[in-house]
């Protein structure tokens, strides 16, 4: 095989990939509450068989959403090769984010206009699991014998923590070490760029808790919600400026995401005025709560982001009597970051520049995606993120994905997976000499 060859097959696939990403498209797979997903599973397992994949559809019973009217159904197809060889992954989330307001086209029609297919999902990621089903279609069809083993996923709940899909999956075995060697998700980074993994998160309630007393006496009584102010203060003086100095070698986008962070995300204090007329009851605040969204990076541990807020709610505590607090995790991953010397990269690198004549760019993401599911593995496991679309488009009205982008990732993702397995390239030069 040449690439050349492998190219002309993949541009005769044009119609194709328009079709099979607005066919994608017309599955409202919208999440929450995770609809769809089975029909939308089945379509990408039929493509798959067609192609002489094995297909298992795997459902996550007992996931988070998971039920008898939104069942979490994933697809996984997998093609053992002639020859033994590594085994390369390519995983698409199914899910989509609702349509929301202010579309100008219709959101589910799989529209195809002005060179771009329209609708929720095109970008993220739809597009991308279209490229990658018929860059395997054309490599399975010029290739001949292939070495190696390839496997395609599409997997539920992406959007909201992935627990019933690659989460699900990697606790079954799917991804360990020895099984696949390396993972693809064609999440919507941009044709030219390689993402290599991302910040890490910890989402965590904090409690300050007081002391009840009437609202005419605040004296009597210890007011969790003075309390948090006392603790926001600190963030705000002490905590935020600090983590905006602390900076990553990791290539985050956008620049703002170098730095670690912290979003307040929600804030809740004393009770709610449920009297029809909007009155409060005269209570001082025993409690008060907020959550936190704290992103960090490859070079903090766990344990030091967390011990920075303790310190800080220690000496909010310090300076009322009766004032205590609490925390809580509601959900922690680490960062990853996959070798930039990797062979997923490498060849990812060596078919950017390729198929569009400039060189990759390395990148990593300030949120986290499914490849937090495959962290456990350490760096066993070379995951990265690369397919065509906007990041800017996800989950915006009117997202869209160039047509153009979907054959230039679809051929550098047939490349990759095809250097990855060990196809052994014909130089295109040579050819043209062995058949003149
Ligand atoms: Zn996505």
């Amino acid at each position: 095989m040449t690439p050349s060859r492998l190219f002309e097959r993949i541009e005769a696939k044009r119609d194709a990939l328009v079709a099979t990403t607005a066919d994608l498209v017309r599955f409202a797979t919208v999440n929450p509450p995770g609809a769809d997903y089975e029909p939308c599973a089945r379509y990408i397992g039929e493509r798959m068989a067609g192609l002489g994949f094995a297909v298992d559809y795997i459902r996550a019973k007992g996931a988070p959403g998971d039920g008898d009217r939104h069942p979490r159904i994933n697809v996984v197809a997998r093609r053992a090769g002639a020859a033994p060889g590594p085994t390369v992954h390519i995983n698409g989330h199914i899910d989509v984010v609702a349509a929301g307001e202010g579309w100008t086209v219709p959101p589910f029609a799989g529209l195809v206009r002005d060179g771009r297919v329209w609708g929720r999902g095109t970008a993220d990621m739809k597009g991308g699991i279209a490229a990658a089903m018929i860059a395997l279609e054309a490599l399975i069809e010029v290739g001949g014998p292939l070495p190696g083993t390839l496997e395609l996923s599409g997997t539920a709940d992406e959007e909201s923590g992935g627990f019933g899909g690659v989460g699900h999956l990697a606790r079954l075995g799917l991804f360990d070490p020895g099984r696949v060697d390396h993972v693809l998700i064609p999440e919507p980074l941009g044709v030219d760029r390689v993402c290599l993994g991302h910040r890490g998160v910890w989402w965590a309630e904090v409690e300050i808790t007081g002391r009840i007393g009437h609202g005419s006496m605040p004296f009597l009584g210890v007011s969790a919600i003075r309390g948090m102010g006392d603790f926001l203060a600190l963030l705000e003086t002490e905590l935020l400026p600090r983590l905006a100095e602390r900076t990553t070698r990791m290539p985050c986008v956008p620049e703002g995401a170098r730095a670690a962070t912290l979003n307040l995300n929600s804030l809740h204090g004393g009770l709610a005025e449920t009297d029809d007329a909007g009155l409060p009851a005269p209570l001082v605040a025993d409690r008060c709560r907020l959550v936190l969204d704290r992103r960090w990076l490859v070079e903090e541990s766990p344990d030091s982001v967390r011990a920075e807020v303790v310190e800080l709610l220690e000496r909010v505590k310090a300076k009322r009597a009766g004032l205590d607090w609490r925390m809580r995790d509601l959900m922690s991953f680490p960062p990853t970051m996959t070798d930039p010397e990797a062979p997923v990269v490498a060849a990812l690198d060596h078919w950017i520049h390729r198929v569009l004549g400039r060189p990759s760019r390395h990148v990593a993401s300030p949120g986290t995606y499914d490849q937090k599911h495959l962290a456990r593995f350490g760096g066993a496991l070379a995951c990265v993120a690369y397919g065509p679309g906007d990041l800017e488009q996800a989950h915006q009205p009117d997202e869209h994905v160039e047509i153009d982008d979907l054959v230039a990732s679809a051929k550098v993702l047939a490349a990759t997976v095809a250097t990855l397995i060990g196809v052994d390239w014909t130089a295109d030069a040579e050819t043209r000499e062995g058949t003149s």
